[in-house]
This record gives structure tokens, C-alpha cells and sequence, in this order.
């Protein structure tokens, strides 16, 4: 899966491209990690056939890397997903659900936009 052409369809789409380009992986587990100014996007190896599901999590952790980036205050070390982050998810393309334990952690895209550019671009 070319998680730089998903990143970089997320970038124009959602964020004119200002996000700068961090290390994308595929590893154990979904996270961001600010990495001291080299920030990492890890996507879980299981999903890493599923289109649909990295798109999700590559806009997820894209709203971690632009909070980072503009130092908001998004989310605690338990991973309790703040107002702040709600507000930045959901101008920047995704859905968020809430939860009492991790906040708004829970997001998926709220259209196929960024999936159907990418299942486009692949395919021709
Ligand atoms: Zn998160």
C-alpha cells in the first residue's frame, strides 16, 4: 500500500498542503509519534490490504501530526482525545464518536473523498 500517496492526497485535500511529510510505516499498531521533530505515522500491519481502513487511519493520525505541528494540545499520554482535537478532526474530514475513556478517539472520514482519489490513482 503507498501510504505516501494516501498521505499526500490527505495533505492537498484537507490541509491546503501544509502538513510536512512525516516517516509512514507499517508496524504494530496505529500511532503518531512526534519522534523529537521527525514525526512517524505508524499503520498496523493487519490493515495494511484494507484501503478503506488505512485511509481512516492515516486521516486520524494526520490530525495528530497537524496538532503537533501547530502545538495544540490534543490528546493526553492515556490517550484521552480532547475538545481540541474533536475541533481539528472534524474540520480536517473525519467523523468523531465519543467515548468517556479515550475521548474522541474514535473517528472514521465523513465521505469517500480521499479512498476514491487514491482507488483512482492506483488503478489508471
Ligand atoms: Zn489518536
Amino acid at each position: 500500500m503507498n501510504l505516501n500517496l494516501i498521505f499526500d492526497i490527505v495533505n492537498t485535500h484537507y490541509y491546503k498542503g501544509e502538513l510536512k511529510r512525516p516517516r509512514l510505516i507499517i508496524g504494530d499498531g496505529n500511532w503518531f509519534d512526534p519522534c523529537n521533530g521527525n514525526p512517524v505515522i505508524c499503520v498496523d500491519n493487519k490493515f495494511q490490504n484494507d484501503p478503506e481502513i488505512v485511509v481512516s487511519i492515516i486521516l486520524h493520525e494526520c490530525v495528530h501530526l497537524w496538532c503537533r505541528q501547530n502545538y495544540i494540545f490534543d490528546c493526553t499520554r492515556e490517550q484521552y482525545h480532547n475538545e481540541s482535537f474533536f475541533d481539528e478532526a472534524t474540520s480536517h474530514g473525519l467523523i468523531a464518536v465519543y467515548d468517556d475513556q479515550y475521548g474522541w478517539n474514535n473517528t472514521r472520514p465523513k465521505d469517500s473523498t480521499v479512498l476514491d482519489i487514491f482507488l483512482e490513482q492506483i488503478l489508471n
